[in-house]
C-alpha cells in the first residue's frame, strides 16, 4: 500500500483521504458500515476534526465536547474484527498507535456501534488490556 501520497488516509486503508474517510466527514453522507465510521472517526480525530466524531457518536452516550489532546502524533490505525452482531448492532476491534511526549502508546478498544435511520453510531467500547504489547 502507497504510503507517500500527499494526503494519504490517516485510517491506512487509502490511498487518499478524500476517496476514503473523507467520503464519510463533512459531507453528511452515512459511513455504509460500522468498520467504515470506526476507520472515518479515526481519520477526522487524526486530522484535528472532532465535529465528525461527535456527530456520529450515539446520543446516549455522547459526550458534551471533545478536546483533542496536545502533543499527540497518531501513528496508525489496525482494524482488527469487524462483527454484525444483527442488522442494528456491530463490534469492532481495533488497535490505534500513538505517540505522546516521546512514548509511545497503544489503545486497543473493542467498540460498540448502532445503526439508526440507516446510519451507524458509535455508542461505546471496552479497552483490552489482556494482550501484550
Ligand atoms: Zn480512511
Amino acid at each position: 500500500m502507497p504510503t507517500d501520497h500527499p494526503d494519504a488516509c490517516p485510517c491506512g486503508r487509502g490511498p487518499a483521504f478524500a476517496d476514503c474517510c473523507g467520503r464519510f466527514t463533512g459531507t453528511g453522507l452515512p459511513a455504509p458500515d460500522a468498520q467504515s465510521l470506526m476507520r472515518s472517526r479515526y481519520s477526522a480525530f487524526v486530522r484535528g476534526d472532532v465535529a465528525h466524531p461527535l456527530a456520529t457518536w450515539h446520543a446516549s452516550t455522547r459526550p458534551a465536547k471533545l478536546d483533542l489532546e496536545p502533543g499527540v502524533k497518531w501513528l496508525g490505525l489496525q482494524v482488527r474484527a469487524h462483527r454484525l452482531v444483527d442488522a442494528e448492532h456491530a463490534e469492532v476491534e481495533f488497535v490505534a498507535r500513538s505517540r505522546s511526549a516521546g512514548r509511545g502508546q497503544r489503545l486497543h478498544e473493542r467498540s460498540r456501534f448502532v445503526r439508526e435511520g440507516g446510519a451507524w453510531y458509535y455508542v461505546d467500547g471496552d479497552f483490552i488490556t489482556k494482550d501484550r504489547p
